[in-house]
């Protein structure tokens, strides 16, 4: 996969695209993974950059399998856009809406939780309630492989656990309620509400597949757009998106394969971000 330093070009050039979005995950790409999430802390450059950046662009958003506060918590930036629960939800200027039908799933997470705690003894594991969604965390258990075993059983075994959703990333499981929300459906609407013409999403988990596609299914939209002729009066703006991969021990293979450039780990991601924050161009936003 192409290192994305060695293309700077590429990213240059898609920056000219106004307006332009920059949107990112934040554990393992801001924030270096860490043992429990509580844990787990933003890059003081991430952070600082992240704020210059939001200066610069139309957009600045973080798409996170936290929950949204949380996500806006552990960023602290102002002006940022924070989506949360892998799309159920998102915070913006002090404003928490979730994502259709997502809300009535608080109390089926409490049920849900109360039962697999009951059951669930494997050494090692940890569970957070994430309000809509609830995560079973299995990085400190010493026999990872079965633990994550145990976890989909106990989970399939439970009448009220299999009302929702599972989704797997790195050392958890996730229950979900059963809606098409994902880092793809969060960043197609942030695209089309900030009308964006140009973007970049960084990611480095499974989930960020999802947004990856995102990325550039919006690019072939374009092209298909543009396939279609010059004879439609009205042409919505076209939107051109490019995806970067963080890499590291634990990057899933589709992730570095549907990456259009990469980068190793959260040090490269301070790197990225001190770059564009240098090259973004400085009077892109229509308002301050
Ligand atoms: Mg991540």
């Amino acid at each position: 996969m192409p290192y994305l330093f060695d293309h700077l070009d590429a990213i240059r050039q898609v920056l000219t695209l106004l307006p332009f979005g920059l949107i990112t995950d934040v554990d393992g790409t801001i924030s270096e993974i860490a043992s429990c999430p509580e844990e787990a802390r933003v890059s003081p450059i991430c952070r600082e950059q992240l704020a210059t950046l939001t200066k610069r662009l139309e957009l600045v958003a973080a798409i996170s399998g936290r929950p949204a506060l949380d996500a806006k918590e552990m960023i602290g930036v102002g002006g940022m856009v924070y989506v949360g629960n892998h799309g159920l939800e998102q915070w913006h200027d002090g404003v928490l809406q979730f994502f259709e039908g997502v809300k009535e799933y608080t109390s089926k997470v409490t049920a849900a939780l109360d039962e697999l705690m009951g059951s669930l003894t494997v050494e090692g594991i940890s569970f957070e309630n994430k309000g809509v969604a609830l995560s079973v965390h299995y990085r400190r258990s010493l026999d990872r492989e079965s633990a994550r075993k145990c976890i989909l059983e106990k989970i399939a075994a439970s009448s009220i656990a299999r009302d929702f959703r599972i989704q797997e990333g790195k050392m958890v499981v996730e229950l979900r309620p059963p809606v098409e929300a994902n880092k793809g459906t969060a960043v197609e609407a942030l695209v089309k509400s900030y009308n964006l013409r140009g973007g970049i999403y960084v990611g480095d988990d499974i989930s960020d597949v999802d947004a990856f596609s995102a990325m550039h299914q919006e690019a072939s939209g374009q092209a298909l757009r543009q396939a279609q002729g010059e004879r439609n009066r009205y042409r919505p703006a076209s939107f051109k998106g490019l995806a970067v991969g963080v890499i590291s021990e634990e990057t899933p293979q589709q992730l570095e394969k549907e990456a259009d450039f990469t980068l190793k780990g959260v040090a490269d991601v301070e790197r990225f971000l001190t770059w564009l924050a240098g090259a973004a161009p400085t009077s892109t936003r229509p308002h301050p």
